[in-house]
């Protein structure tokens, strides 16, 4: 674009005479300005009582993007949700949501208190737009002006927060589930207001567990039992998601059955570690291998790691602890990660406790006996394993609760498909 028309472009914007424009741009340009900044240094010049419009754009919200300063946007509040922040060392009270309108949805962030409801239709004039995860953000602060529409609009998006664990993604707030609280224990924690006790376990519902910490202890959590929490959000810890129960959340004891894990399915073993880490997922596969460091093993009494020869990597020499495990490989086709078992499914597939397994290291005078007693029992057989699913540097881990070999075989599996498809 040349200097002439970027001035007959702001002139027009501006209601401004395009000469004047143009010789101050052509000033701006002579010092070296860049041409966006010198456009934006004249319309804050002759936006003010100019009698143009300097106000941002009206834009639909699918053609925000991360490039846009700020918009004025018309839309449906679907959540709104409080949470306390700690931002330049004072703790504030923002307002997290969704809105949406026609054409999509958009994450904002509220740092003033507009009063902000759920289903209720706004305009919010010069929102600031930044980017979050490659994402466009909406954040309404001082210089918004907020006002609600009385004509809603027709939105595809559902209003309000419900959600299933399964779906609970890092990020998400104001959400509302129906959970299980299967287990929870209080603790002591160094918060950032010096010691705090908090409620920490795990929730379940229809469609799988999520760990949680609640960080001012609700009395309908402690007690167990199924309850209905509005207004939580979600963090990652540990490389899964959880569910951060606040102070401004709200936790309603329900009275309806929950069948904990009813709904799950299962999942691809290539599309469980594209996820990047499952709390609680389902996986079936073939064992390929077991590997080494299987079967008996020793551990250190001060760390726990498994041992070689009687030497810690940290704490040097030590006196092992026996103990049982078992890394399998799984493979389905799609891909493949290493199955742990702990001590008490690997006595499961082993037939036989630690103490048998002692005993038969030392008539073979060798340890590696029992791992391959183990491979005989699982190695090439299909099995049904779920559990914690971590996905890092060293690959793909799934922590099993449990492995238990797949009652359908392949033969099986392929008449029903025939029966569904003829049906
Ligand atoms: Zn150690």
């Amino acid at each position: 674009m040349e200097l002439d028309d970027h001035a007959e472009d702001l002139a027009s914007d501006l209601g401004v005479d395009k000469e004047e424009v143009k010789s101050d741009l052509q000033n701006l340009v002579e010092y070296s300005v860049p041409i966006d900044e010198a456009k934006g240094s004249l319309r804050r010049k002759y936006g003010d009582g100019g009698g143009g419009s300097a106000a941002p754009s009206s834009k639909e919200i699918a053609e925000i993007t991360p490039e846009d300063g700020s918009v004025t946007v018309t839309g449906v509040v679907l959540t709104a949700g409080k949470r306390s922040i700690r931002y330049q060392g004072s703790d504030h009270v923002i307002v997290e949501g969704r809105l949406a309108d026609e054409s999509g949805t958009i994450d904002y962030t509220a740092w003033e208190d507009f009063g902000l409801t759920p289903g209720d239709t706004i305009t919010a004039g010069n929102a600031g737009v930044r980017e979050w995860d490659g994402e466009p953000e909406l954040n309404l602060g001082e210089s918004t002006s907020l006002s609600l529409e009385e004509d809603s609009l027709e939105i595809a998006a559902e209003i309000g927060g419900d959600a299933e664990l399964a779906d609970l993604q890092t990020g998400d707030r104001a959400v509302n589930v129906e959970v299980d609280v299967i287990e929870c224990e209080r603790r002591t924690i160094d918060g950032r207001d010096g010691e705090t006790e908090i409620l920490s376990g795990v929730f379940g519902d229809e469609s799988g567990r999520l760990p949680f910490t609640n960080w001012d202890p609700a009395p309908a959590i402690e007690d167990g039992g199924p309850v209905r929490i509005e207004n939580a959000y979600v963090q990652e810890f540990r490389g899964v998601p959880e569910v951060n129960v606040s102070e401004f959340s709200t936790v309603t004891p329900i009275d309806r059955e929950i069948e904990v894990g009813a709904d799950t399915t299962t999942m691809d073993v290539g599309e469980a570690v594209g996820t990047g880490g499952i709390y609680d997922v389902e996986l079936v596969g073939n064992v390929l291998a077991v590997r080494d460091g299987s079967g008996l093993i020793q551990r250190c009494p001060e760390c726990y790691r498994v041992i070689q020869k009687g030497q810690c990597r940290t704490h040097g020499d030590v006196d092992g602890i026996d103990d049982l495990r078992v890394k399998a490989i799984l493979d389905d086709g799609t891909g493949a990660l290493t199955v742990v078992l702990d001590d008490e499914l690997t006595e499961q597939v082993y037939g036989g406790t630690l103490e048998d397994a002692l005993e038969q290291a030392r008539e073979a005078m060798d340890q590696e006996v029992v791992a391959d007693t183990i491979r005989e029992q699982i190695v090439g057989r299909e099995f049904r394993v779920r559990g914690h699913l971590s996905v890092d540097e060293y690959g793909a881990n799934l922590d099993a609760e449990q492995f238990e070999e797949s009652a359908e075989d392949p033969e099986a599996r392929a008449t029903a498909f025939l029966e569904e498809v003829n049906a």
